[in-house]
């Protein structure tokens, strides 16, 4: 970037906004992409030119207009915690880190609208003091950004009940648009899913409004079996049963939570299943009745006083089980999925015979657009790029359906995108194209079908 432009830079933003030291600029290029040994390869190398913090909207809207002026690549980031390298800049340019603009603007009843820079945790203790909770939030809400998760995440924590976030988690949004003149809209209704796990190929996120629901009193429980039927056939009573309200419902195979290493204590046996769950307290006693129906023997209780204080069950679930895995060996790695629900015993028994213990279950229950599904996060214990795509061969073939997170490309792993309409948005919205270059797909695969 030449002189005279740095000098445009630090004029428009105030160069205490604008990262300078090369290793700062480095780590805030990267997400946790490195989960993929695929990824890692190609996306080692990747780094922005500069990266810019606003702290104030104005200060973002400029530096956006600059960017535009003079055709700058911009990748927007929140905390970096995706795993498909959707916040890595491809081509250098501009990082706009957005983790400044994290004010709440409104808790109402039944909703909240907030800066997209806001971590998810900061925001949900806030909305405590209504007696209120988030729907959805993934798990690594600790340092994820609302804004984050809504352009890169899908569900999480939550979703058992309440779906992904395009099944009604996301209210309105305002957005920054790459025009000639920088504008922001106001997205409502069905134009949300061309802003939802787009990457911010279509826009800056800038503030959201997000559905609230009444506080529960969550109790965290872990549940062992000695079969992955058995352990299978529990949760799924429980997250397919209204009667039960819950938030979370997770199995994990043996030996995965050998791997939990702060919970060295409660796992005892080695070859247990078990499923983890968060449940209201009312249904708690119910709850241990009905696994002992299934053979299942209680492990660990947290009380609901105990809720989001220190280490909660959730750290062990959805993306973190893969995390811990790779803390045991650097060789695992993971897919996504979607079992059938009526076929899952046969699938998951199809899946061990043919690759043993290469191949470790790990199930989230969800509901996608109301639908109960076994989404699968199995880890996988990785040798080669071919090796891998033999599995996930397998697992298409079978009906196991994988969403492939080896793929930087928006919508090339799967999740039903609207694509074509997001490519649309994005041509409206970001016509020189400058917005996380490389990430949408080639037109002939946006048409596909
Ligand atoms: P980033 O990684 O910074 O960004 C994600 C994408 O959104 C990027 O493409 C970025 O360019 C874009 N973006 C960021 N901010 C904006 C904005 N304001 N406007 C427009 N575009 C923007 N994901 C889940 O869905 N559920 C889970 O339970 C889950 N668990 C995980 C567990 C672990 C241990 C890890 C490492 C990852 C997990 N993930 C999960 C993935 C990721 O943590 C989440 O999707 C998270 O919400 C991303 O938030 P972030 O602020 O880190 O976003």
């Amino acid at each position: 970037m030449s002189t005279k432009l740095l000098g445009k830079l630090f004029e428009t933003v105030g160069s205490e906004n604008v990262v300078q030291v090369e290793e700062t600029v480095t780590k805030l290029s990267k997400d946790y992409y490195w989960y993929s040994p695929v990824l890692d390869k190609q996306l080692e190398n990747k780094r922005a030119d500069y990266v810019i913090i606003p702290d104030s909207h104005e200060t973002l809207k400029a530096v956006l207009q600059l960017a535009v002026d003079e055709k700058i690549p911009v990748t927007a980031r929140g905390a970096g915690t995706g795993n498909y390298g959707q916040a890595v800049p491809m081509t250098g340019g501009f990082v706009v880190d957005l983790s400044k603009l994290n004010n709440v603007l409104e808790i109402g009843d039944g909703f909240v609208t907030v800066q997209a820079g806001m971590r998810i945790r900061d925001l949900e203790k806030k909305i405590m003091v209504t007696d209120q909770e988030l729907t959805i939030y993934p798990s690594t809400f600790v340092k994820a950004t609302i804004g984050g998760f809504i352009a890169g995440g899908s569900g999480g924590i939550g979703s058992v009940t309440w779906g992904n976030l395009w099944d009604g988690n996301v209210l309105s949004a305002k957005v920054l648009t790459m025009n000639e003149m920088v504008v922001e809209r106001t997205v409502n209704g069905e134009e949300l899913l061309d802003y939802i796990h787009s990457y911010g190929t279509t826009g800056i996120i800038t503030e959201v409004t997000i559905p609230i629901k009444p506080k529960s009193n969550w109790v965290q429980e872990m549940i062992s079996f000695a079969t992955i039927k058995d352990a299978i056939d529990f949760t799924q009573n429980i997250a397919e049963g209204n009667q039960w309200k819950k938030r979370l419902v997770t199995v994990v195979e043996a030996p995965i939570p050998t791997f939990f290493r702060p919970l060295k204590k409660v796992i005892k046996e080695k070859d247990k299943h078990v499923a983890l769950i968060e449940i209201e307290e009312s249904n708690h006693n119910r709850l241990l009745e009905e696994a002992a129906r299934f053979n299942g023997t209680s492990i660990y209780t947290a009380e609901a006083a105990f809720y989001r204080k220190g280490i909660g069950i959730s750290d062990f679930t959805w993306n973190h089980t893969t995390l811990w895995a790779l803390k045991n060996d650097k060789k695992w790695t993971y897919l996504q999925n979607f079992y059938s629900l009526k076929d899952v015993h046969d699938q998951v028994g199809k899946i061990k015979e043919r690759f043993g213990d290469e191949v470790l279950v790990h199930i989230e229950w969800l509901r996608d657009k109301g639908k109960l599904i076994p989404a699968g996060l199995p880890l996988v214990y990785y040798h080669s790029k071919e090796r891998l795509y033999e599995i996930i061969d397998y697992f298409n073939e079978i009906g196991a359906t994988v969403n492939d997170p080896h793929t930087y490309l928006l919508g090339a792993g799967g999740w039903n995108l609207h694509l074509e309409s997001i490519a649309n948005k994005k041509k409206e919205n970001d016509p020189f194209e400058l917005l996380n270059q490389e990430k949408m797909p080639t037109h002939d695969f946006v048409k596909a079908p």
